[in-house]
């Protein structure tokens, strides 16, 4: 197999093209060759793809390998990935569902609000997210809703989940609004204060303990935010993965630290030169903490947030999350004192 960086993706005029059908089969057997076993299919959408069911079919014949120890010495294990995919459901069909339930792919299927959905998403229709959840667990395909919560959309959260559970999700991944590409420009609109994103965590856990079933916020929160609150059936993370657990491969075939972040790091097939890079470091050894975080003794369970949208909004991955928003910052807002972004 030639695995020398492919660059006819990288036009002439800087614009780098998605890799072909046989370029990113290429690059899942390259990932199950160096042991990769969990592969997470997101976007922008994966389903605008029309070689998607080939792809998915394909990765799922791979066999990740594995070196692992036990009392016999080193041995190598063989282990068919597990696959995820993230979508917003509006292009799912019957042979896709097929596919996934021929593959065991966990769909997590995006639902940010219900009567805000259309405002959320410049024009989408929450019933289409809702028919593809109902669509794919009475095919017997995993499921999951991914809810974003907003400022605009926090207020309908106890509905959201419960048409999200009714429709057929077998649990619940919330996450909080980051900035990031269009929604840099919409911070004050969309960001949470400390005490919505407290509220939305027991309220999703209250929700889902009555449900029975369970859930994951999926982005990250400062320890002291959630200081003394109790989850039953909500976990909830304090730690960035990023770079550390997985990495995100962009439709051209670039590694990022993680897929919130902009910056390509090296051509997947360039992986070993990945340890030079400056925020490769800086991920790896979490030496991104803002300096009002120096002296907290919880600092080795702790990331601070989001260090990649404090890098994004204000060039500094050293400052606040800037998506979390504390009383300081608000009353800056409020007087029309925030930075321009
Ligand atoms: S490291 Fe910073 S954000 Fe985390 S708990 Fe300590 S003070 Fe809070
Ligand atoms: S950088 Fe931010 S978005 Fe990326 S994994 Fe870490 S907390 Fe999550």
């Amino acid at each position: 197999m030639n695995l020398q960086p492919n660059r006819t993706n990288d036009r002439f005029d800087g614009v780098i093209e998605d890799m072909t059908t046989a370029e990113v089969k290429e690059m899942l057997t390259f990932l199950a060759d160096a042991g990769v076993s969990n592969i997470s299919f997101t976007g922008g959408e994966p389903l605008l793809r029309e070689d998607i069911c080939e792809i998915v079919a394909f990765a799922a014949g791979l066999e990740a390998v594995n070196a692992f120890e036990d009392t016999d010495g080193v041995s190598l294990r063989r282990s068919r990935p597990s696959l995820y995919m993230n979508t917003n459901g509006a292009l799912s069909t019957s042979e896709f569902l097929k596919v996934c339930l021929e593959c065991g792919l966990r769909l997590t299927v995006s639902l940010p609000g219900l009567r805000t959905y259309q405002e959320l998403t410049a024009g989408g229709d929450a019933r289409k997210a809702l028919g593809a959840m109902e669509a794919a667990s009475a095919m017997g395909v995993q499921v999951t809703a991914a809810i974003t919560i907003t400022r605009i959309n926090e207020h309908e959260l106890v509905e959201t989940i419960a048409a999200a559970l009714l429709a057929g999700a077998d649990s619940i991944l919330l996450n909080r609004f980051l900035a990031g590409g269009r929604g840099l420009g919409k911070i004050s609109e969309l960001s949470l204060d400390v005490d919505q994103v407290k509220r939305m965590l027991l309220i999703a856990d209250e929700v889902l303990h009555t449900a029975g079933r369970y859930g994951r916020m999926g982005t990250e929160v400062p320890a002291c935010l959630i200081a003394g609150l109790q989850f039953r059936n909500l976990t909830v993370g304090t730690r960035c993965s990023a770079a550390l657990h997985f990495v995100a491969i962009d439709p051209s075939g670039y590694v990022r630290v993680c897929n919130h972040s902009p910056v390509r790091l090296c051509h997947y097939t360039d992986i070993d030169s990945v340890w030079q890079h400056p925020l490769w470091q800086a991920y790896t050894r979490r030496s991104l903490l803002p300096t009002s975080c120096s002296g907290c003794h919880s600092r080795p369970d702790c990331d601070a947030g989001c260090r990649e949208a404090a890098r994004l909004v204000s060039g500094d991955p050293m400052v606040d999350d800037p998506c979390l928003l504390f009383d300081a910052q608000l009353a800056d807002m409020n007087q029309g004192n925030r930075r321009s972004i």
